[in-house]
């Protein structure tokens, strides 16, 4: 947790002793404790003390120094300001804050005051990981969401969560019950967290939340949560469009906090945020963070993006919908009318590729209109901002009309649709005819650097751009006049930013110029090595006639740019809204491509407690399979509840690596998929609707927080026993592995009665104890199936087809010895094994007290050598690169022969 925040600023100034310089450096870093101070010189930003300290080392830049203060050099250390997103961006990819602190006045002002007074500065922004604007800045595909936690203790109102992305500008609230504090938290996985310091040490202290999590959180005052001051705030951002009233005291809290941060970091008056959207808890199907963490939704337990569900099959092509996806696929819906509404969508898009192709290339040109209207919102937007929006709007009308066009009797729009296409239609022509009118092709980046504005579109410019332009057609006239004059045809007129416009000569013909010749016109400037400059009175003049000129367009677009920047904020939320319907036909679309392309089916959904999966697949693992030239089998999954009766625990039993927890996740990830509104990777699907999916899969250590890897399943199991309903999907794998035999079996045999008996939730359980296969029997609702082997000579085959029945055995020793492990321990093993079972394990240590000692154990072989088989001695004695095609060919005849001969013994 950062508590910086809360710290006095260091070192304590010394006005009397200091330059006026540090003195002011001093009083800015006294008012922005916490941040590494960006203080502007010049070209460069310079940090110095600590945080020059930090910032080289963090950036890999020279420490220098620069004066003394109380008698020690001052460390010190630069940044160009030309560079400084990419340092910033490192910088607050460490978790640090940085405040930037530029120049507010003109030099000249300055000097006007005396000689030694010091040009005016001021923080124009803090930059925190939770307030970037900047595309250079930002996660590519993800959000980037601030969150401000509020807890009211008296009454039962309990927690709030406010968070909003300012590149974007949607702001969402919640009120949240403590157990859910860190599901939610988990589902929004901000970049940065704000909380009162109270509350903040309490979730420090409490371990409630992972210290990745933890590390994003900045204790702020507590006055910042008051839930008065919250209805306030929200009053004075939306006034007249937001009833504070309409929200709790907690979310009041929370709501103006976060307004007030984005104010306090952003140093802007007016607040680029949209208006706050309640996001009722239970629209959602809640998944806990352990849940989360074990389906790898968006990231895989090693927190990359690769290999996680997202990454297989997010077809989005636009970021906005890359966005819009990562939220669907993070808080899946419960209610399945709404669900249903978005799988028309996506079927009817599916029904017609074409379709899907022609609005994949328009989404794909249609640039990302929410981060533009809030750079532009902010007086951080630049002439491309404007260009993206013009194009934007032009893209969304173009999509409208390709919507509307494949619209037929036997196929019309689904209702999500067509609300789509008329949100894009009614995107503001107008505003995007006058950017294109008013901007050129190629735009720079920022308006100060001018040459944005089209010509044509003012009088006005194009007749000072005329007189920058006839200016050089002045001097090219200038320079054939005076080439003529002196008669040396290597004269040339150049123009540099120290000497403007300059007279240039090889300096052996430098001579001719100097001394009064051609009636004093050339004024020697310069004598380099091998030329020599002049000016002339003619030159001097045309400099300042070109430099008016420049001033004046410059002063002509800025203008533009100003009045454009109105036009546009003033349509934002139509603006927002044809954004926002964007997004949300991207990743229709995109849904749409995944089915056509890897068969997923259009799931059933309905209120029902159904689970019904015919030939599931795991989305991701067919992928890898897939890409290995491997195919996945595919299995069926029946966890039906009737009535009022609970739902269906199938116990999954089976051998090492035969495919059940592949199995659990899979089913899983198909209720999370089918109720995020995504067809899904079966043959068909049938699913009443799932309010929680818990998975506990594996084992996995919490070190951070000192908890051992039986502590954190047995803590995720209570978690699981404690809050699934009857309408949950759980899915165990290995209860109780990570301790005693017995008390495993006894712990994992409890948790089964306790999910059939109590919760009543539709479950599946795999486990190595096969004696909990006996439950079946008393249990009317559980079941047995196992994951089919198939042995052949001593090796095991994994077959990874789910069947009915019980495995009686694990096949350890088996997938050990494909592991690898020695041949000894394996025999070893082996030995131990048979001796246990022939005398039964009741205790184990009598059991094996007279086997012979581990060094007299026979290494016998459990698998055929290769010399034994005539097939793998023919593979183990090839040698391919030696062969010709022929022999290559003659070789599979010999290899068939070979095998069938071995059939026959
Ligand atoms: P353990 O008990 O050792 O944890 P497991 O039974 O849970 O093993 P998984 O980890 O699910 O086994 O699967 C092992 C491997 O088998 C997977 O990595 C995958 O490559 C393959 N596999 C699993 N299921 C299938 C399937 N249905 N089709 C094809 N290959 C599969």
């Amino acid at each position: 947790m950062d508590t910086s925040a809360q710290q006095a600023a260091s070192p304590a100034p010394q006005t009397g002793a200091l330059t006026p310089m540090m003195a002011q450096y001093f009083e800015i870093k006294g008012v922005n404790p916490g941040y590494l101070l960006f203080y502007r010189m010049g070209d460069f930003y310079e940090l110095f003390f600590e945080d020059a300290e930090i910032a080289a080392q963090a950036l890999g830049i020279t420490l220098t120094k620069r004066g003394k203060h109380q008698g020690e050099d001052i460390p010190m250390c630069g940044v160009p300001v030309h560079a400084a997103q990419d340092y910033l961006k490192r910088l607050i990819g460490l978790g640090h804050r940085v405040a930037v602190c530029e120049q507010v006045e003109d030099p000249a002002e300055a000097r006007k005051r005396g000689s030694k007074s010091v040009v005016r500065r001021d923080v124009v922004r803090l930059v925190t990981p939770g307030t970037l604007t900047e595309d250079d800045l930002l996660p590519r595909g993800g959000n980037n969401f601030l969150l401000a936690i509020a807890r009211i203790r008296h009454g039962d109102e309990g927690f709030a969560l406010a968070w909003t992305d300012i590149s974007t500008g949607e702001m969402l609230v919640t009120d949240c019950a403590p157990e859910a504090l860190s599901d939610e938290i988990g589902r929004i996985d901000p970049a940065e967290m704000i909380a009162p310091a109270p509350l903040a040490d309490d979730l420090a202290a409490e371990r409630a939340l992972p210290p990745d999590l933890i590390s994003r959180l900045l204790a702020r005052d507590p006055d910042h949560f008051d839930s008065e001051t919250g209805a306030q705030t929200l009053r004075d951002a939306f006034p007249g469009a937001v009833d504070p009233t309409a929200f709790s005291r907690p979310a009041r809290a929370a709501l103006g906090a976060l307004i007030s941060y984005v104010a306090e970091t952003q140093k802007a008056s007016g607040v680029a945020l949209r208006p706050p959207l309640f996001q009722h808890g239970a629209a959602h199907m809640r998944i806990d963070m352990a849940t989360r963490a074990s389906l790898e939704l968006l990231v895989t337990q090693r927190g990359e993006t690769k290999g996680a569900l997202r990454d297989a099959i997010d077809m989005t092509v636009t970021q906005a919908g890359a966005r819009a996806f990562a939220q669907r696929l993070a808080a899946p819906l419960v209610d399945a009318e709404a669900i249903n509404g978005r799988l028309d969508m996506v079927e009817r898009l599916a029904g017609d590729t074409e379709l899907i192709a022609n609005l994949r290339a328009a989404l794909k040109s249609a640039p990302d209109i929410a981060r533009a209207l809030t750079r532009l919102h902010l007086d951080r937007g630049g002439p491309r901002d404007l260009s993206a929006i013009g194009r934007a709007i032009a893209q969304a009308r173009t999509i409208a009309a390709t919507l509307s066009a494949s619209v037929t009797d036997l196929a019309p729009l689904p209702q999500g649709l067509t609300g789509i296409a008329e949100t894009l239609d009614g995107a503001p022509q107008d505003i995007a005819d006058e950017l294109a009118r008013a901007l050129a092709d190629e735009v720079p980046l920022f308006a100060r650097d001018g040459g944005f504005v089209a010509t044509g579109y003012d009088a006005d410019l194009d007749t000072q751009r005329q007189l920058g332009s006839e200016s050089r057609k002045v001097i090219a006239q200038l320079q054939a006049e005076l080439i003529a004059l002196t008669d040396l045809k290597s004269l040339k007129i150049k123009h540099n930013n120290v000497l403007g416009f300059f007279v240039e000569v090889p300096a052996s013909h430098g001579g001719k110029l100097m001394n009064g010749a051609h009636d004093n016109r050339f004024i020697h400037r310069q004598t380099l090595a091998n030329a020599m400059r002049f000016t002339t009175s003619e030159l001097a003049d045309l400099e300042g006639r070109i430099a008016r000129a420049n001033d004046i367009a410059l002063g002509i677009e800025t203008k533009i740019f100003a009045r454009l920047r109105e036009t546009v904020l003033a349509r934002s939320p139509l603006l927002q809204a044809v954004a926002d319907a964007l997004a949300a036909l991207d990743v229709s679309t995109a849904l749409a491509l995944l089915a056509v392309e890897r068969g997923y089916a259009r799931p059933k959904i309905d209120t029902s407690m159904a689970f019904e999966i015919e030939a599931g697949r795991h989305p991701v693992v067919e992928r890898t399979l897939a890409r290995e030239g491997k195919s996945f089998v595919a299995n069926d999954c029946a966890l039906s509840g009737d009535g009022d009766e609970g739902g269906q625990l199938w116990l999954v039993t089976g051998p090492n690596m035969g495919g059940k927890s592949t199995f659990l996740r899979q089913n899983a990830l198909i209720a999370i998929l089918a109720q995020m509104g995504a067809f899904v990777p079966a043959r068909s699907a049938h699913i009443g609707v799932v309010d929680r999916v818990f998975s506990r899969v594996g084992a996995s250590d919490d070190i951070a927080s000192g908890r051992s890897t039986f502590m954190v399943e047995m803590v995720e199991t209570a978690a699981i026993l404690d809050r699934a309903t009857r309408r949950s999907l759980v899915i165990l794998d290995e209860i109780g592995r990570g301790t005693a035999t017995f008390d495993g079996l006894s712990i994992a045999w409890a948790c089964v009665e306790a999910l059939h008996e109590t919760t009543g939730c539709r479950a599946l359980f795999a486990t190595h104890y096969h004696e909990l296969t006996a439950l079946s029997q008393t249990l009317s609702r559980v079941s047995n199936h196992t994951m089919k082997v198939r042995e052949y000579q001593g090796d095991v085959v994994f077959l990874h087809e789910v069947g009915p029945g019980a495995a009686d055995r694990s096949y350890g020793i088996q997938v050990a010895r494909l592991a690898g492990l020695p041949a000894p321990v394996i025999a070893r093993a082996k030995n131990v094994l048979e001796t246990l079972e022939n005398k039964g394990t009741v205790n184990p240590a009598t059991a094996l007290g007279d086997l012979p000692l581990f060094a007299q154990t026979p290494a016998t072989p459990i698998s055929p050598q290769p010399r034994d088989n005539p097939v793998l001695a023919m593979i183990e004695t090839a040698r391919p690169d030696e062969m010709t095609p022929r022999e290559a060919l003659e070789w599979i005849y010999e290899l068939k022969k070979a095998r069938h001969a071995d059939g026959d013994r």
